[in-house]
């Protein structure tokens, strides 16, 4: 959009311009998007029009991407976790503008299932948790809510000794930087511990 603010006589806006009328390169990539999703865009050189459409477009690409993938995650056999996650398609916008980006890294993680612990749904590998004596798998849910290793960390964050799962989800559900600022700090615990016993 930018090249066509430019001079009619400068390279980009030409190279812009050829790129319309040949159809190649971003051009045609703009039709497989119109297809795919629907989306309405006039390809052209106005750039008034593109403002004008473009934030719609990308709204409607985002809401499509965003129920197509959940329609995956709620059929995942591996990752129980999504099933249980009903979230509006505005939670991404909602946790990235939640702070740093350390919080957003750590919410996105925990609401994935993908920090790295020994849950692991596709392997046969042991998955048992090292920190503590529960038997239970070392998975989110218990890295967060129930482990003692960091019973401690979890009482200044989050308020209790241990957490229901009924809880954790509502926490999850509404993207809690308290459970950034828990994760952070347990994490630390869990990486020194596995280090220091070679667990
Ligand atoms: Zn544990």
């Amino acid at each position: 959009m930018k090249v066509f603010k430019l001079p009619d006589s400068r390279l980009p806006r030409i190279l812009g311009r050829e790129c319309l009328k040949c159809n190649v390169f971003w051009a045609k990539n703009w039709d497989s998007l119109i297809d795919r999703y629907g989306i309405a865009i006039n390809k052209s050189e106005d750039v008034q029009l593109w403002s004008r459409d473009f934030p719609k477009a990308l709204e409607v690409v985002a809401d499509k991407y965003h129920e197509q993938f959940m329609s995956k995650a709620l059929v995942s056999e591996r990752h129980q976790q999504y099933r249980e996650l009903r979230t509006s398609p505005r939670i991404v916008a909602q946790i990235l503008g939640s702070g740093p980006i350390w919080v957003s890294k750590w919410l996105f993680k925990l609401r994935g299932d993908i920090l790295a612990l020994r849950s692991r749904p596709y392997e046969k590998e042991e998955q048992t948790c090292p920190m503590c004596s529960a038997n239970a798998i070392e998975d989110a849910f218990h890295f967060t809510a129930q482990c003692t290793a960091y019973t401690v960390v979890r009482r200044k964050f989050l308020g209790a000794s241990v957490i229901c799962r009924e809880e954790y989800m509502y926490l999850l559900e509404r993207a809690e930087v308290s459970l950034a600022r828990y994760c952070r700090v347990a994490w630390q615990l869990h990486v020194r511990a596995i280090a220091e016993y070679n667990l």
